[in-house]
């Protein structure tokens, strides 16, 4: 039998550390021909978190690995330069989609927003009622406000990234089913490994369960660094949240500068 290559055997080693700590779930996802042909057009120079599909894995690892969260799924690696051309592949992929029961009360599917090279990413829940409306995330008064953090730590809304954890809006802006979002974050999680911010914010504690695999109150996510498939994430409020208890804003300032540390980034002067 062939040896693995040194990057293949890098990767199981990885894996099975995965599964010594009890790690045993998997996202799968099918393969994309015209992604994959994509990255092989521009192979990627030792990256991080090496790329490959996960079936070239199976015969090495046993038996396939079930879905679902990201904290464990083997990452794609994408050229700067593709990252573009790659979430449009993934919004194609997505379509018209009737995947989930979110799509029967949709008006705008909303993919997400912002630079593809973004070394920030910030993912909420699902779309509200603005968001619908226009198909962009984080545009309501959530949004404007998410658009003065940002704006605090010295960057620009075009700067970063935001996605939600489903693409279209759950009734009444109520929290997404455990179906509707294990059916949509593979979406997220494609994004996620396109884009491969250095930092990842999640706001509030539906982003923070989707992005970590497992439900954990909110105050013991925040004021510190997770680590998420080779990224540093941080848990803070959602801005919706912020809006209701505005005494928390403090709070989530503390999360964003500890995100502002991770990029070497310092708060504008004032003028
Ligand atoms: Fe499809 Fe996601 Fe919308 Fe559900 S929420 S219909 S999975 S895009």
């Amino acid at each position: 039998m062939a040896q693995p290559s040194a990057t293949r055997e890098d990767l199981l080693t990885r894996v099975r550390f995965y599964r010594d700590l009890g790690l045993t779930e998997f996202y799968r996802r099918p393969v994309d021909p015209e992604l994959l042909a994509l990255l092989a057009a521009r192979p990627v120079e030792a990256p991080s978190v090496p790329f490959l599909p996960t079936n070239l894995l199976e015969d090495q690892l046993g038996p396939p690995l079930q879905a679902v969260h990201g904290s464990s799924e083997i990452a794609v690696a994408v050229e700067p330069t593709d990252r573009a051309a790659a979430l449009q592949l993934i919004r194609d992929e997505i379509g018209e989609c009737t995947r989930c029961a979110l799509h029967a009360g949709r008006n705008k599917l909303v993919f997400g927003d912002g630079s593809p090279n973004a070394r920030l990413m910030f993912v909420g829940e699902g779309p509200g009622a603005d968001e619908d409306a226009q198909g962009l995330p984080f545009v309501g008064k959530a949004g404007q406000l998410l658009n003065n953090m940002i704006a605090a730590m010295g960057l620009k809304r075009e700067e970063v990234y935001i996605a939600n954890v489903v693409k279209c809006r759950p009734p009444g802006n109520r929290v997404p089913e455990q179906e509707e979002g294990a059916t949509c974050s593979p979406f997220l999680f494609r994004q996620i490994d396109v884009i491969r911010p250095q930092v990842l914010v999640a706001l509030g504690a539906t982003a923070a369960t989707w992005l970590l695999g497992a439900r954990q109150p909110l105050a013991g996510l925040r004021g510190r660094v997770h680590a998420f498939r080779g990224m540093q994430l941080i848990v803070t409020y959602h801005p919706a949240y912020l809006l209701r208890d505005p005494r928390q804003k403090k709070e989530a300032w503390a999360d964003l500068q500890i995100a502002m540390k991770e990029l070497g980034l310092k708060p504008p002067a004032k003028s």
